[in-house]
């Protein structure tokens, strides 16, 4: 079994080295083709998702706008807050208790709508009038509110999102005035809660804002902090607990958080680039989909990112295709790499037993006439090279025509065939025995001088004299040579072949070295 393993072993690895090869180019051609097709799809849901904020974004500033047109840029407001701003605090008191009179219920329907602030200033960023908290006023909103302090400077409406003392949202923040007169400023304020829960209505999508911790830490009142939490995508982020509250059925809480923490590391990843970003994920063969929309504020400062968690189909989708063609192509690549490799085996194995029959002596399985002179010229240069001793034993068993004649010549082939596999069971594997023609046959004995060469074939000559053959008992001559400097591979042969003459003429069933 190890034998096996060892001789499969070249093949084995050329299997896997031609499998690994053609395999790892189709792969890489067909991973790569998914790589781009997952982008493209990836980069229009971003263009998707971007569009639908924005549109969102769009319509509540529609309605901010038009409102300030319709119902607040008015000439019975716009009087109203003149003679506030030159009025004195007797007549601003008038001045508002008529506005909030004047405009409650329009904010009662504003509210409706989620538009969280209706908030005037007079000039100098000076609160005058919050429709959400009536009763305080008068307080500076200079370097608190940028957004106002910026219209008051430049006279002309900005918005933008914004983080408060108390309220963050999307802020219109609009110039009044009276005959080309600045008289005061009016902000109009809806919440990000508002665009999440249209956006909602619209889509399956859950959406999210989170705040650049700086941010909160530098605008908000140190007792409204506790309105935020740090987020679970990092900790230099905070969540709006009143903007972010609400369950979504596709989305519950088990869920946000696993996705939360598996998308963390992208997350920090790209934190604070100030760019659109989009993360695949599947769990537990679901696609999911996060979409980090940058958000800046009115004066194009970072302040955080909406997040867009989706549900997606098509990311599976891809990624099964990409499986299921990688698969197929495994197969198709590993059955022709089997196929080649073993024809490739079949080729060698046929070359091996060729070669070991044009080596081999057909009746008696061991080496050939023509084997055996190759392999003496072989030897006796590596013998000359190494200069160790070589010695050569040839024998002729004695009277086999007596042995064919008695028994028959399948009796005679059988004892041919049982003499030798008896040699190479009793010669050691560096030995060679093969057959020299007849019942003649030759052992080249590398490393081996004559004496112990002789000392062999007497071995060799006990041992057949006293083995019982298929028809009986049988000897053989032993004719044994050393190589000399002057011999040439036929001279050797010749030597122990004169010897062998010798051990025949001299009675036979004997060993005869050449000494002279
Ligand atoms: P010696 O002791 O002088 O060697 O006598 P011998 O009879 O062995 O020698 P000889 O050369 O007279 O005869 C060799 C015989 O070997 C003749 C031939 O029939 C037999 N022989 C040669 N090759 C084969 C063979 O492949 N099979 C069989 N059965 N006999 C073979
Ligand atoms: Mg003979
Ligand atoms: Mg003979």
């Amino acid at each position: 079994m190890k034998e096996k393993i060892k001789r499969l072993f070249p093949y084995i690895a050329f299997f896997l080295a031609l499998f690994l090869t053609i395999g790892g180019i189709v792969s890489y051609f067909f991973i790569d083709r998914y790589e781009r097709e997952k982008m493209l799809y990836l980069q229009s849901r971003v263009k998707t998702a971007d569009v639908q904020v924005e549109s969102l974004k769009l319509a509540y500033d529609t309605i901010a706008k038009t409102m300030f047109d319709s119902v607040i840029n008015t000439p019975h407001v716009v009087e109203l807050i003149g003679r506030a701003a030159r009025g004195s605090e007797k007549e601003q008191d008038l001045a508002r208790c008529e506005l909030y009179a004047y405009l409650a219920r329009l904010y009662g329907s504003m509210e409706s709508h989620d538009v969280r602030q209706l908030h005037f200033h007079l000039p100098g960023s000076v609160s005058f009038l919050r429709f959400h908290r009536p009763e305080k006023f008068g307080d500076s909103l200079q370097g608190v509110r940028p957004s106002i302090d910026s219209v008051n400077r430049l006279r002309r409406p900005v918005n933008g999102f914004e983080e408060g003392r108390i309220f963050n949202g999307f802020r219109h923040v609009f110039p009044l005035f009276e005959r080309g007169e600045f008289i005061g400023t009016v902000e109009l304020s809806y919440s990000f809660d508002a665009v999440r829960r249209l956006a909602q209505q619209l889509t399956d999508a859950k959406y999210d804002l989170i705040l650049d911790r700086n941010v909160i830490d530098t605008t908000v009142f140190a007792d409204e902090r506790s309105n935020y939490f740090p987020s679970a995508l990092s900790p230099g982020y905070l969540n709006d607990k009143k903007v972010n509250g609400g369950h979504h059925s596709l989305f519950p809480q088990p869920l946000m958080d696993r996705l939360n923490a598996l998308y963390r590391p992208d997350f920090e990843r790209v934190e604070g680039d100030g760019k659109h970003h989009i993360f695949p994920l599947i769990l537990e063969g679901t696609g999911y989909l996060l979409l980090l929309n940058p958000l800046e504020s009115f004066d194009k400062k970072r302040v955080g990112y909406i997040l867009v968690y989706q549900k997606d189909t098509q990311i599976v989708k891809l990624k099964n295709n990409l499986i299921s063609v990688l698969v197929f192509a495994s197969l198709l690549i590993g059955s022709a790499a089997a196929f080649i490799t073993y024809f490739i085996y079949r080729l060698r194995k046929q070359h091996t037993l060729l070669v070991k029959n044009a080596n081999t002596d057909k009746l008696t399985q061991i080496a050939n006439r023509a084997h055996l002179i190759r392999q003496i010229d072989y030897l006796v240069k590596h013998a000359r090279r190494g200069g160790y001793p070589l010695s050569v034993i040839f024998f002729d068993i004695d009277h086999f025509k007596q042995i064919n004649d008695a028994n028959g010549h399948r009796m005679g082939d059988q004892a041919l065939i049982d003499l030798s596999t008896l040699m190479k069971n009793r010669l050691r594997e560096s030995d060679i025995v093969g057959r020299w023609g007849g019942e003649e046959f030759v052992v080249i004995l590398p490393h081996t001088n004559l004496i112990q060469a002789a000392d062999l074939a007497e071995k060799l000559r006990v041992m057949i004299e006293q083995y019982p053959f298929a028809h009986g008992k049988m000897s053989c001559s032993f004719g044994v040579a050393e190589l000399r400097n002057e011999d040439t591979d036929e001279s050797l042969i010749n030597r122990a072949d004169a010897m062998l003459y010798e051990a025949k003429e001299n009675g036979r069933n004997q060993v005869r070295p050449d000494l002279r």
